[in-house]
């Protein structure tokens, strides 16, 4: 394996270039460090990214989704729908202000929430949907807003793994009250940690610029009970650097994509939905049969790769009930998926050589079903 290491194509890659360095050493040399002029410049630029929302930058995406929970007054008894297949952060928000996650199968084409699912998950105790837009492709808004309405329920993305999604022209992070998204160093644009909440309120952005910071908006005249979730000026000015570069790395996401999807022929390509435009945070294939050998084979051909998720949220230790069991769930697809995905690198700094050694050890794969 060693000698083969210096060949591989990596699952992912950040970018921490000059204009990154540049900009923090700027910032550490203003003084000015902590949630200054560039969390304000930052938010005022990332708005331009969801329709011109409210946005309210925190210090990771879990806090985003955390903080947008705690903002509606979410707690005991209370109930989100959320998808199983996702990274555990989704579900952890929601135990985090002490509510109940209630899982929802996904479907099979886009592997986000399955909106029938959703519908027959709602009980008189459920406050919220919280849609996850997994691997970059926009969750069904057009079915689940509808539903959402119709019970009364509010709606929470996260939006993590999305940035620049959107489905028929509406970008991810402009349906629901709360829009959430990370900036973590392998997220299609990253501030090394960070977050940002995107809403259409100014009272429910006011109630997050408070939670952020103890609960502050004036320095000691405390409203109401908050936490230090806030962002450095460093991180901010990192994050503005990549969101300048966010537009064409996701053209050059979806380029390498489009290649692909031409080229692989040995495995299912991930679908895409009618009006939906996927940022390709993950390029994730189905492999039926077994997946270790077709890992380890697509290894040998120096093509990293990874699976997200391979155990479902409502399979880990800290969501099974009190017999240390999953709990009554029925979610085929979602346990299907969890068996079967496999994602390929499709980062912006692969090459054409890349690309092509990447869909040729896909490829190989055909015979390994
Ligand atoms: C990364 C991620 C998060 C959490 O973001 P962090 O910045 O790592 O806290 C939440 N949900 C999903 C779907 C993610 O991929």
């Amino acid at each position: 394996m060693a000698g083969q290491n210096a060949d591989l194509i990596p699952p992912a890659k950040p970018v921490i270039g000059d204009a990154e360095v540049e900009a923090a050493v700027r910032v550490l040399r203003s003084g000015r460090v902590v949630q200054g002029p560039e969390v304000a410049a930052f938010e005022e630029e990332f708005s331009e990214l969801v329709a011109g929302r409210h946005c309210v930058a925190v210090n990771s995406g879990t806090s985003a989704l955390h903080l947008a929970l705690l903002a509606m007054d979410l707690g005991p008894g209370d109930e989100v729908i959320v998808p199983s297949f996702s990274f555990a952060a989704t579900a952890n928000a929601v135990r985090l202000v002490g509510a109940v996650p209630v899982f929802a199968d996904i479907e099979a084409g886009s592997f986000c929430l399955d909106p029938a699912a959703v519908e027959a998950a709602i009980t008189p105790r459920t406050k919220a949907i919280m849609p996850v837009h997994l691997y970059g492709h926009p969750a069904a808004m057009d079915r689940l807003m509808p539903i959402a309405q119709r019970h009364n329920l509010a709606v929470i993305e996260d939006a993590a793994q999305a940035h620049g999604a959107a489905l028929a022209g509406q970008p991810v992070g402009s349906f629901g009250i709360a829009g959430c998204f990370s900036f973590y160093p392998t997220k299609n644009m990253h501030s090394l940690e960070g977050g940002m909440i995107t809403t259409p309120d100014p009272e429910f952005a006011r109630t997050l610029r408070l939670l952020r910071n103890q609960g502050m908006e004036q320095r000691y005249a405390n409203e109401i009970v908050g936490a230090n979730m806030r962002l450095t000026d460093v991180a901010a000015a990192i994050g503005r650097v990549q969101l300048k570069q966010l537009p064409e790395w996701t053209e050059q996401r979806r380029a390498n994509a489009k290649f692909l999807d031409s080229r692989i022929t040995g495995v299912l390509t991930p679908p895409v939905a009618d009006a939906a435009r996927h940022v390709y945070h993950q390029y994730t294939v189905r492999v039926s049969g077994d997946r270790d050998a077709a890992q380890q084979k697509l290894l040998e051909q120096g093509v990293g790769n990874a699976v997200y998720y391979p155990t479902p949220i409502h399979r880990l230790k800290p969501f099974l009930d009190a017999d240390g069991k999953p709990g009554p769930w029925e979610l085929p697809e979602t346990e299907r998926a969890a068996r079967e995905v496999v994602s390929l690198p499709i980062h912006p700094s692969l090459t054409q050589h890349h690309l092509e050694r990447i869909a040729d050890a896909a490829n190989s794969l055909a015979g390994a079903r």
